[in-house]
């Protein structure tokens, strides 16, 4: 028996598999991605919060031989533990090395893998079929994420994608999907662009907020964050009906309708002469070409 593993028994470490398992689920309730493990990181202390560790199990350490430098060097059992918890993680592929992480979204974080999430939902007993809903971050949705952050604007934008038809069904168009709701609901800030409502669930897991497409889905809309817009669910649903839409200059047009109905509600919105709080870069603020396309298509104007 190695060194280390007489210390884990010694100190009656949980087993490597329990915190592998601890890890999935801890990534799933922090949005996919968690800090590396170092001294007064507080997800260090939270995990070990749930093996209820005492004191001694938080403070052991183990002394390691360093030959290169010929010196020993102390290192706490505990983050070692989980270093080696999450590196056999890493290696099934289940989540990404802070070294990879960094590349993509400059921090040195853990983050889970399109494989890691699916297993961690199994762990959290939470249905495959809510994932497309969760804002939960994955490295590979990650990637489509920059993509579109990145993609340079284009004065003559075509907001329809004619080949979305075809592609519907398959995985590389769910990813897709997911990817454009996160980059949008990113990009304002898990806001609604109208009122400003900032509200999650109780468990931490969903926003309330919503991507809208600007040109729709139904119509071929782009999966492209200039043609998208994060607002709550009333919001989401007024803009596509078309009682609002937006002005070339960002600010919110209400149905003249509105009044007939006694929906005064939105009409205060139009009173006010207000601009949707809008994302930091204007490389992505809605494109004119879909807003211009929204208020002569789907606006109701009667
Ligand atoms: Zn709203």
């Amino acid at each position: 028996m190695s060194y280390e593993s007489k210390m884990l028994e010694q100190f009656a470490m949980p087993s490597r598999k329990e915190v592998e398992q601890a890890l999935l689920r801890v990534l799933l309730k922090h949005n996919g991605v968690i800090k590396e493990f170092s001294s007064g990181e507080a997800i260090v202390d939270e995990i070990a919060d749930e093996f209820m560790l005492n004191a001694q199990q938080r403070s052991a350490f183990l002394e390691t031989i360093y030959r290169k430098e010929n010196r020993v060097k102390k290192a706490l059992l505990w983050h070692r533990l989980l270093f080696r918890a999450a590196d056999t993680l890493a290696k099934e592929n289940m989540v990404s090395r802070p070294t990879q992480t960094l590349q993509l979204t400059k921090k040195r974080e853990w983050m889970l893998t399109e494989k890691g999430f699916d297993e961690a939902l199994n762990l959290c007993n939470i249905p495959a079929s809510k994932k497309e809903f969760l804002p939960t971050k994955s490295y590979e949705v990650q990637k489509i994420v920059k993509k579109l952050i990145e993609s340079p604007r284009n004065e003559n934008y075509d907001p329809f994608d004619k080949n979305k038809r075809i592609i519907k069904t398959t995985r590389e168009s769910a990813l897709r999907s997911r990817g454009f709701r996160q980059a949008v609901i990113e990009a304002y800030n898990c806001q609604c662009a109208v009122c400003g409502l900032k509200l999650k669930s109780p468990d931490s897991l969903s926003w309330e907020v919503e991507a809208a497409h600007i040109v729709p889905n139904c119509s071929l809309g782009r999966d492209d964050v200039c043609n998208g817009i994060a607002l709550c669910h009333l919001h989401h649903w007024a803009f596509d009906v078309g009682w609002i839409t937006l002005l070339d200059d960002y600010k919110i047009q209400v149905s003249s309708q509105v009044d007939c109905l006694g929906y005064e509600f939105f009409r205060s919105l139009a009173d006010k002469n207000v601009r949707i709080c809008l994302p930091h870069k204007d490389e992505i603020y809605p494109h004119r070409n879909a807003i211009c396309w929204h208020r002569q298509n789907i606006f109701y104007r009667q």
